[in-house]
């Protein structure tokens, strides 16, 4: 079993776990069996809480573990199947040594940061590596190096990397080289003073990942590789990248990076062929087709709140070779300026997952617009209890109908809490979460995209569709066409007479894959493509 440890210097927002990603890309491709996991130094317990404007978007594993972003991109990029057990905050940490403490389990010792923390922290890498079976495991040190609270996890993984040997661990430190303007040139010394403060502690980090926004030139290259005691091929240029993201792998293989891992840590596997990467980015810069669509959210303004949303677009995108240029909207805009002002245009409307009420009468109105205007929706989470709720107030004529969560006294609750979620008073992993089967019904427009009757999709809610109301809505054409298992819940709705109206309880975006589009957005973009090819329409 090999180690990599991934760590960030001098400024956070580095692309830490891209580059994790990108690499377990590089030596997947190498053959190898890759895992990736996190360690994230806050002291929440799990971001499951976490507010978007805080730390983007909460991803959402199989096991139902509500964890940080970055597993997003190591699933995306990897065939990795992560669980709970690849997402370790520093709040658990602690949480499991204090539960232990309390339960006598240190017999009356001392219970200290070192060892005892450290050790909690190293088990867990222990435990990933002898559960995930891989050749090589990537673990990504969250925040910034020197952080007061990531100290521990850089002591834990010191002491775990001597243990294993030179050749069966290795660090690589991610950094920022920026240009100041007033010099003209890239400037070396802030990662000169966050690969001191990494040696200050005893790790010596032997590839240097610098981020940059143009080349690093020969010069500045030697000048990082001689006063950070790496040598000159080791130090790596990621440019900030033009287009997409997936373009990290190619730019990262073409520095010779995963040639250099694998030279260190003595693994003797060939180069991989990445023409289905290539093949990717090119369609990313130069599709057949383009289309605009609308994502009609809460945190547009905070492009990691939607982040697998997006990307899942991107994918959809991808696989119909046409480019989606998105449109954030502000739900309150439409609130303010009206739906056929802020969504004229548009080929087609997306809305996200959310939770409390700002903006939610303005995504109603985007949905009622593209129902209307028989433009095609893809409703989310959120945004299939929207299209409910706009369904019963202007097709069933159910005038105050809503969701409990926004008016707990509606006289028409389309959309209630399950009786277990109403005794809930604790926030933390309560919801109903991560993978659940789905059946759909045999004509749905659904199983013609999935290819299938029976999937399995991830999920995190509360509110349902109310069954009271399966009649009504069935009778007028809003078929209820995916339930769970045993067919208490409504999963997927799709409505007659349209081209591409469709909304599902669980959230598909994150499943998508670059090379394996998720069939809901697949289907979504191509209903977008068709529609503008149709009316002869750009946008
Ligand atoms: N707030 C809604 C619920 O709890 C929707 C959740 C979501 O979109 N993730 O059911």
């Amino acid at each position: 079993m090999k180690y990599i440890f991934v760590t960030g210097g001098v400024v956070s927002s580095l692309g830490k776990g891209l580059t994790a990603a990108s690499l377990g890309t590089l030596l997947e491709h190498r053959g190898l069996k890759v895992c990736l996991q996190k360690f994230d130094p806050y002291l929440n317990v799990d971001p499951g809480t976490m507010n978007p404007y805080q730390h983007g978007e909460v991803y959402v594993l199989d096991d139902g573990t509500e964890t940080d972003l970055d597993l997003g991109h190591y699933e995306r990029f990897t065939h990795v199947q992560l669980t709970k057990l690849n997402n370790l905050t520093s709040g658990r940490v602690y949480l499991n040594v204090l539960e232990r403490e309390r339960k006598g389990g240190y017999l009356g010792k001392t219970v200290q940061v070192i060892p005892h923390i450290t050790d909690e922290i190293q088990d867990r890498i222990r435990l990933v590596a002898e559960t995930s079976k891989a050749d090589v495991l990537i673990t990504e040190i969250g925040g910034t190096t020197g952080d007061i609270e990531g100290l521990p996890f850089l002591e834990a993984i010191r002491e775990f990397a001597l243990e294993q040997g030179p050749h069966n661990a290795l660090f690589i430190h991610v950094t920022y080289v920026p240009f100041i303007k007033a010099a003209g040139e890239l400037k070396t010394k802030p990662t000169q003073q966050s690969v001191a403060k990494l040696r200050e502690i005893g790790i010596a980090p032997q590839i240097l990942v610098c981020r940059c926004d143009r080349p690093l030139a020969k010069d500045v290259r030697q000048k990082i590789s001689l006063f950070c005691n790496v040598p000159y091929e080791a130090v790596i240029e990621e440019r900030d990248v033009e287009y997409s993201i997936y373009e990290v792998p190619l730019m990262l293989q073409r520095e010779r990076m995963d040639e250099l891992v694998c030279q260190r840590l003595q693994l003797d596997q060939p180069a991989g062929d990445m023409s289905r990467w290539q093949d990717t980015i090119r369609k990313l810069i130069a599709p057949q087709h383009r289309v605009r669509i609308g994502v009609v959210g809460k945190y547009t303004g905070l492009p990691d709140a939607y982040k697998s949303v997006y990307e899942a677009i991107t994918h959809g995108g991808v696989a119909n070779d046409c480019g989606v240029e998105v449109e954030r909207i502000e739900a309150e805009q439409i609130e303010r300026e009206g739906a056929e002002k802020v969504l004229k245009g548009l080929g087609g409307i997306l809305v996200p997952g959310g939770f409390g009420d700002r903006g939610i009468e303005g995504k109603i109105a985007a949905a009622q617009y593209a129902r209307v205007h028989q433009l095609p929706y893809l409703g989310l989470c959120l945004g299939m209890q929207i299209a409910t709720i706009e369904f019963a107030r202007h097709v069933l004529n159910l005038e105050k109908a809503h969701s409990t969560e926004f008016d707990a006294t509606t006289p028409h609750p389309v959309i209630a809490l399950l009786e277990e979620q109403q005794a809930v008073t604790e926030m933390g992993g309560t919801m109903r979460l991560g993978s659940q089967e789905i059946q759909l019904k045999m004509d749905s427009r659904a199983a013609r995209l999935y290819g299938a009757f029976v999937v399995h999709e991830r999920h995190r809610h509360r509110y349902e569709f109310n069954n009271r109301y399966r009649p009504a809505f069935e009778a007028a054409g809003f078929h209820l066409c995916g339930t769970s298992h045993g067919g208490e819940l409504v999963e997927l709705i799709e409505l007659a007479g349209h081209p591409f109206f469709m909304a599902c309880q669980f959230h598909p975006e994150f499943r998508s894959k670059p090379h394996a589009a998720h069939p809901l957005f697949q289907g979504f973009i191509a209903a977008v493509l068709q529609r503008q090819q149709t009316r002869g329409v750009s946008g």
